[in-house]
């Protein structure tokens, strides 16, 4: 997908144009604007990408903080005296680090629609860093895997450890990230897997933060005969509102806007056009129809 802007076409977080937009640095966005060596980005999203890009301004465009992870960015064009906003991934809510997407004024809005099921309506992100709090020190005598996103939702789960009391043992790959969170002043207190200091921690009771996919009940039990103590294992994401996981318990911690947050959203934006790069946003025009009676273009 791509926007006209002042003779030039932006691709959005996609080589399709002149010169790409990339929202921010979670894979399934960055894969297209690999070979780029110009970017419309924050300087951290080129850093969490990995990539060796030049961060560029063109005219007639503005970037707008959009919560979900570090230094992800809307982005405004101003084209034939109309504004064009396309959102990437958001979260209206502020999360741990006070991270929020600003409410742009808009005609067209392009935006994702991840939680666009009425039914996804996260309880406040205070309520569940307190679940998860809770679980950590009621099972103070058990290993704790909590399976999270390495990128944005591990950075946000340390950070809620931290304010607990406990640095939580990472991955290489994690760490890495919480290396270019702390560059941009966000304080993150963990250990890494495989070095002295996790060696000595893990001699003890320990929380980690795993991959997904390694935040299952087969390897909490290796771990358990590995490490001779009790294993339990959690899952953090938005899906588990509503998804049943295999695992001891699952924490609804989302950096999206659930479906209030969408329909708040496009109404603030004022667009009369909007278009869905993801998710099902059938649901959220509906109800912006059933409460103010206004049809909005999709
Ligand atoms: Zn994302």
């Amino acid at each position: 997908m791509r926007i006209p802007c002042s003779g030039i076409h932006i691709g959005l977080d996609s080589p399709d144009g002149d010169l790409p937009f990339l929202s921010h640095a979670h894979s399934d966005h960055t894969s297209g604007v690999k070979g780029a060596k110009r970017i419309i980005a924050s300087e951290a999203t080129l850093q969490l990408a990995g990539l060796d890009a030049e961060s560029v301004k063109t005219q007639n465009t503005e970037l707008l903080d959009a919560g979900h992870i570090l230094g992800a960015r809307q982005l405004a064009v101003e084209e034939d005296g109309a504004r064009t906003v396309y959102t990437g991934d958001f979260c209206i809510k502020p999360n741990i680090f006070g991270m929020k997407a600003q409410m742009p004024q808009c005609d067209r809005l392009i935006m994702e629609a991840t939680y666009g099921d009425p039914d996804y309506v996260f309880p406040p992100h205070e309520e569940v860093h307190g679940m998860v709090r809770r679980w950590v020190s009621g099972n103070d005598s058990a290993n704790l895997i909590i399976g999270c996103y390495e990128l944005g939702k591990s950075q946000e789960m340390v950070r809620i450890l931290n304010e607990c009391g406990t640095a939580p043992v990472v991955t290489p790959k994690t760490d890495s990230f919480c290396r270019i969170y702390e560059k941009h002043g966000l304080k993150l207190d963990r250990i890494v897997v495989g070095s002295d200091e996790a060696e000595e921690a893990m001699s003890k009771r320990f929380v980690a933060l795993v991959p997904m996919g390694k935040a299952k009940r087969y390897f909490a039990n290796r771990l358990a005969q590995a490490f001779e103590r009790k294993t339990l294992c959690a899952v953090a994401t938005g899906w588990a509102l509503h998804y049943r996981f295999n695992t001891d318990a699952a924490f609804p911690l989302s950096d999206h806007a659930d479906f209030n947050d969408l329909v708040e959203f496009v109404e603030q934006t004022g667009a009369k056009q909007v278009e869905f790069f993801t998710g099902d946003g059938s649901s959220v025009l509906d109800a912006l129809k059933a409460k103010n009676g206004e049809v909005i273009n999709s």
